[in-house]
């Protein structure tokens, strides 16, 4: 009897039961991981335009940033890796106007043959004397109009890739272009309680001309627009620095967090003044700093300027 119990007759549907619960289980793990690894992917180039990239996408993408925060993207040498993540990409997005030293965010998106979006396109430049040839300065998003553009454009390219999700990323842009017209307001009302006589801004290198005109400031440099290889601190450029720091009557000079601090800190020394602060230039801030968002590094930029400026 108990044989007769056990028969494979009676344990068949068991069997069967199990087998299809297995299999439901099996395929619903494969399917929530299938669905992880499928996630479309942005590869940005600089730290900012991840985070605006971020703004609009939300959780739907996956966004990668090819800097990590503090890191130059006039002298960033791509690796290995920065070829694996453009493989995996759906779209790419560059800054544009030659931040990225030698163009390494467009040849990789053209070995790689993926679409790359310019955040500079419908932005009027303003233009940087070279001895050969006028250039665009690329360093646009320091005024925050044109940070708008920069999120416009990335929304558009994304909204073309994925249209079903359109509104979605409409709504989100319509919120962060909010964000941005109220930053760009707070920024003109904290900029006012310095003398207009003291709106100088003296940084390592020529970052801060969008943010000098929109806000009003006369930003000097002893190099150019570029920290690359051809843009070494001369004699005559750092002479002339310190010469107009003391011409000016300048309170304090600032350092960027993405570049070495040394020939700042030397040229305080021999004007006899002080450094103001750390500002955010081509990188944003770590990871659980005030600086990891582009409103935050803004924010914190403005902060220190008045601090010791007014
Ligand atoms: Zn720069």
């Amino acid at each position: 009897m108990n044989q007769n119990r056990w028969s494979t007759a009676t344990l068949a549907p068991l069997i069967w039961s199990l087998a299809v619960l297995l299999t439901s289980l099996c395929t619903s793990s494969f399917a929530q991981t299938e669905n992880e690894q499928t996630k479309r992917v942005i590869v940005c180039s600089t730290t900012q335009i991840a985070d605006f990239t971020r703004q609009i996408v939300g959780d739907r993408w996956e966004v990668v940033c090819v800097l990590a925060p503090g890191e130059d993207p006039h002298t960033y040498e791509v690796g290995a890796d920065d070829s694996f993540s453009v493989q995996r990409a759906d779209l790419c997005i560059e800054n544009g106007w030659n931040l990225e030293g030698h163009g390494w965010m467009a040849n990789l998106a053209r070995d790689a043959s993926k679409p790359i979006v310019t955040c500079v396109d419908n932005i009027e430049p303003l233009k940087i004397n070279e001895e050969s040839a006028p250039v665009n300065d690329p360093h646009a998003w320091f005024d925050t109009k044109n940070a708008s553009t920069y999120v416009i454009n990335i929304r558009n390219a994304i909204s073309k890739l994925d249209p079903e999700h359109a509104e979605e990323y409409a709504a989100r842009t319509e919120l962060y272009l909010i964000q941005l017209r109220a930053l760009n307001h707070w920024i003109q009302q904290q900029v006012n309680a310095i003398p207009k006589a003291r709106r100088i801004l003296v940084t390592h290198h020529d970052a801060f001309g969008y943010f000098g005109k929109a806000y009003g400031f006369k930003a000097i440099s002893p190099v150019g627009w570029t920290t690359g290889e051809l843009s070494g601190v001369s004699v005559g450029a750092r002479q002339e620095i310190v010469k107009q720091i003391r011409d000016l009557g300048v309170k304090s000079i600032f350092v960027e967090t993405s570049i070495n601090r040394e020939t700042l800190d030397g040229i305080a020394r021999e004007t006899g003044i002080s450094i103001g602060g750390e500002l955010y230039s081509d990188a944003m801030g770590a990871r659980g700093t005030a600086g990891e968002t582009y409103i935050g590094m803004m924010r914190e930029n403005v902060l220190t300027i008045v601090n010791h400026l007014k």
